[in-house]
């Protein structure tokens, strides 16, 4: 495919991108389809050397808690969805919560995120009080949430509670492309909306994608490069599509682990300062592959902090890795792979760096 595209239209496209120019959906489109292994190596290269001048060699570390798998919404693609009668479903109490927080702590996590379906229970007066009885005991830690849509008068009692970051992926910025994801009652707009919101009341906000999700084409690409253009996210989150067994997509196909890597370069070049996780989902298809996602360009890793117990049920695609690197027990092993490749998993909240902080 590469060869119909030029070295010379391939590298003023990526030229372009590095200054940080606006690329039309053309140029975008020239990037993303011309990919060869030595392009994809030289702009991982020019990924790095951008996230090394911006942050150094420091990688920081998020300690994941994984509170419910209880969840509301059905989306096609996810394997706790509500219709998956055999996801074996869990909440963590608010102690075991802090509990996982202490432990964390100890080993020297200084954010936390709350990940969880979305699960009436936690209704906004639980998550506050939640937040707030973390707040007060780690008054210097950041605390990231990750519990999906949520109105305005939501996000800001949170806010209010002590929160200071939100992931809620986008997952596709694309119209048709969302429908075939999601059920009807879900829709983009209001997805979008709620990352508005987020920004607009001083959260960190993170958005992201699934890479090779089903119907995702170079066309949903470019509309998702543009997308978080325009958004300016502090945070964006991609891994790869893995399929789970109890869904309506578990005969598709998993993303690819080369264009997660190429997609990961291409976004530190679009949003210089961003945080970028080497994702779970990236460790999962290849045992490298957090550290192939640091040398494109990543800088967070994001191990586990759910108790042994209910680690193994939130389990969002088949295969997800519960034991190993990921979890934070194996930190050690973490920050000697790490080492390995030339960056230090720091203890700090590593938080957005303006460009004013500087
Ligand atoms: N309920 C929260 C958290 C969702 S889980 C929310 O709505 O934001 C976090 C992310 O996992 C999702 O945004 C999705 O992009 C990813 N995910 C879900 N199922 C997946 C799968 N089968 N393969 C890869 N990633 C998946």
């Amino acid at each position: 495919m590469e060869n119909k595209i030029s070295d010379r239209q391939f590298w003023e496209c990526a030229g372009k991108l590095s200054e940080g120019r606006h690329l039309t959906q053309e140029q975008w489109r020239i990037l993303l389809e011309g990919r060869s292994k030595e392009r994809q190596r030289e702009l991982a290269r020019r990924a790095s050397d951008l996230r090394d001048r911006i942050y150094g060699k420091r990688i920081f570390i998020r300690g994941l808690i994984e509170f419910t798998n209880y969840c509301k919404n059905d989306c096609y693609y996810c394997g706790i969805r509500r219709s998956n009668k055999n996801a074996s479903r869990y909440r963590l109490t608010e102690e075991q919560i802090l509990d996982c927080c202490r432990a964390g702590y100890e080993l020297g996590f200084r954010t936390f995120v709350l990940q969880g379906g979305e699960d009436p229970y936690f209704n906004d007066e639980r998550m506050a009080e939640i937040i707030r009885a973390i707040r007060q005991e780690f008054s210097r830690c950041a605390i990231t949430l990750s519990i999906g849509e949520k109105e305005k008068e939501s996000y800001a009692l949170f806010k209010e509670a002590g929160a200071d970051r939100y992931l809620l992926r986008h997952e596709t910025a694309d119209e048709d492309h969302y429908r075939k994801l999601h059920p009807p009652e879900l829709s983009l707009s209001h997805r979008i909306r709620c990352l508005e919101t987020l920004k607009d009341l001083g959260y960190q906000t993170g958005a992201g994608i699934m890479v090779g999700s089903p119907g995702q084409t170079t066309q949903t690409l470019i509309e998702d490069m543009e997308f978080l253009e325009r958004l300016q996210p502090e945070m964006v989150g991609i891994g790869p599509f893995i399929p789970h067994h109890d869904t309506p997509f578990k005969g598709e196909p998993q993303g690819e682990l080369e264009l997660t890597l190429y997609l990961l370069s291409l976004i530190r070049l679009l949003l210089p300062r961003v945080l970028l996780p080497a994702t779970t989902a990236l460790g999962t298809i290849d045992p490298m592959g957090r550290e192939m996602g640091v040398l494109a360009g990543a800088n967070v890793v994001m191990p586990n902090l759910s108790s042994e117990n209910v680690r193994g049920k939130y389990l969002l695609y088949d295969n997800k890795i519960h034991t190993g690197k990921e979890a934070a027990e194996c930190l050690d092993a973490l920050r000697e792979s790490m080492k390995a490749i030339g960056y230090d998993v720091v203890v700090d909240r590593g938080d957005f760096l303006r460009e004013d902080m500087k």
